[in-house]
């Protein structure tokens, strides 16, 4: 088959600009790594270079010659700095960039002056194969190291062309052709079909020590990623002890205190003698009490805060939760003179949960209602099932209520609100987002809404999964016996309420 010196540039040309292309869509994804974007200019300048010399006596001299050989020299060059880059050595522009210039002076020259093809050839081809010998001593110098097979392919291939373009310099220079560039001598075919070839596998070879860097990048980061994940298990840990151990330290001498101050209070060994004592002691009892819950609520909080806090989760029921809660909170409800009201529906009466967890956030939903309604206000507990929402645990009073303002801050650790009553009343404000927190990690979600004057309304919404079905009743009956209850829970209007609030 003859094959058209023109048509060969032709194809060499759209090899490398098509080469170009991708090259600029692969270093776009990948901007970080160095060398890339050098080795992704080098093969667009030699597409460039090589559209110009099969345009050559179409467009003028200036363009396809003057600055298409320049194009291809300066892409050469970005070949070589690319390599350099990529073994983390500085880019080296002005010699090179002289020589090309000095090469650009020689070709114009060998242009305008005397049109003189073989010197053209010889100065250009020269400069390659110096430059393509210089890419041969930078890979094996450089990454050759950490990428033995592909850095020694590539610079195998740089070494092929650098040899065949000084071959190619030499023999025109000792035997100049009498035609020009376009001349089908089997020479010329075989030089520029050996370059086309040895042009796709130098960047296939570039691209190949790109990945394996990226391969490589991204196996050290994982190494970093491993070490910082157990750096972060370790301190989790730590803290977790820290937290364990402070929780220890700071209830054991709380309990002694309790436990004598009750001594004391019951005059469990004989008579203290002035009543006063007595009541001093019930009085470091409640302290003790009170602070014994504040350090409870505190390690809590840091120990959910901190992702450390784990459910124990059995089968609980929840109609004796609610019970127990409520009662233990009675004599403060009576104090205040509250009223209390319960009640759990059959079908959401066993569920799943952490039960001490569960009581933690009855216990604070409950006493929460208590402490802030008034005199001869109430207070509702109720529990249903909606297959739709979920299992509804219902706290509400129609005590002083919360402004919508304050709706969202009062979920923040430590937001309460400014109201004159509400300041009035103790507490430090972690209840209620503990309360939520607990709340999520069984899953569900606390929804808050309220009517100042009117009072609050607070919801957990527990995934209904999370009901079991009680033994000898199918899924989905709807169980014919009584509410479990302490009580009539009173009918609320929804009028003047605000939206729930979640976070
Ligand atoms: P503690 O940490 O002892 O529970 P606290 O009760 O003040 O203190 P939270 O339970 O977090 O803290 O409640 C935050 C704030 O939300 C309260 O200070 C109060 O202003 C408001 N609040 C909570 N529940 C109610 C309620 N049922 N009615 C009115 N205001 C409430
Ligand atoms: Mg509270």
């Amino acid at each position: 088959m003859d094959l058209d010196i023109r048509t060969l540039f032709a194809a060499h040309a759209l090899v490398s600009t098509t080469l170009g292309l991708l090259m600029v869509a692969f270093w776009r994804a990948h901007r970080g790594l160095p060398g890339l974007g050098l080795w992704t200019l080098g093969t667009v300048l030699l597409g460039l270079a090589l559209i110009g010399v099969v345009t050559r006596g179409v467009l003028p001299d200036l363009i396809t010659i003057v600055l298409g050989n320049g194009l291809g020299l300066v892409g050469m060059a970005a070949f070589w700095n690319g390599i350099r880059l990529f073994g983390r050595k500085p880019a080296r522009w002005k010699a090179v960039l002289a020589a090309i210039g000095v090469v650009e002076i020689a070709v114009a020259y060998h242009t305008y002056a005397v049109n003189d093809v073989p010197a053209r050839i010889v100065v250009t081809s020269a400069l390659m194969s110096g430059i393509c010998l210089l890419c041969v001593q930078e890979l094996l110098r450089g990454p050759v190291r950490r990428f033995r097979t592909t850095s020694a392919t590539a610079a195998f291939l740089f070494g092929f062309v650098g040899v065949t373009l000084a071959f190619r310099a030499a023999s025109v220079a000792l035997l100049p052709p009498d035609a020009g560039l376009f001349t089908p001598t089997t020479a010329q075919a075989v030089h520029f079909l050996v370059s086309l070839i040895s042009n796709i596998l130098i960047v296939v070879a570039l691209l190949m020590m790109a990945m394996q860097s990226l391969k490589q990048e991204v196996e050290a980061r994982s190494v970093e990623l491993e070490a910082a994940r157990s750096r972060a298990e370790q301190a989790s840990r730590s803290k977790s002890e820290f937290l364990a151990q402070l929780g220890h330290e700071l209830r054991t001498p709380i309990n002694g205190v309790l436990g004598f101050a009750d001594l004391i209070r019951t005059e469990a060994c004989g008579p203290v003698g002035d009543p006063h004592y007595r009541e001093f002691a019930a009085s470091i009892h409640d302290s003790g009490e009170h602070l014994l819950d504040l350090i409870n609520e505190v390690l809590d909080h840091a120990m959910v805060e901190a992702g450390i806090l784990k459910l124990e989760e059995d089968s609980v029921d929840l109609a004796a939760t609610v019970a127990f809660c409520t009662g233990l909170l009675a004599p403060r409800a009576d104090q205040s003179g509250v009223r209390i009201a319960w009640s759990v529906a059959p079908a959401a009466r066993i569920v799943r949960a952490d039960e001490k967890r569960l009581r933690q956030i009855l216990l604070n939903l409950v006493s929460n209602a208590v402490k802030y309604t008034p005199a001869g206000g109430g207070v509702t507990v109720t529990a249903d099932l909606d297959p739709a929402t979920g299992l509804r645990i219902l706290v509400e009073d129609d005590g002083i209520g919360i402004e919508a303002d304050d709706l969202s801050r009062v979920l923040e650790p430590f937001g309460r609100t400014q109201r004159g009553r509400a300041r009035s009343v103790e507490g430090i404000g972690l209840g209620l987002p503990l309360t939520k927190r607990l709340v999520e990690l069984h899953g569900g979600r606390l929804l808050l809404e309220s009517a100042p004057d009117r009072g609050t309304r607070v919801t957990a919404v527990l995934p209904a999964g999370r009901v079991l079905v009680p033994a000898g009743m199918a899924p989905g009956e709807s169980p014919a016996r009584r509410p479990a209850d302490g009580g009539d829970p009173a009918a609320r209007n929804q009028d003047g309420w605000s939206r729930p609030v979640t976070a």
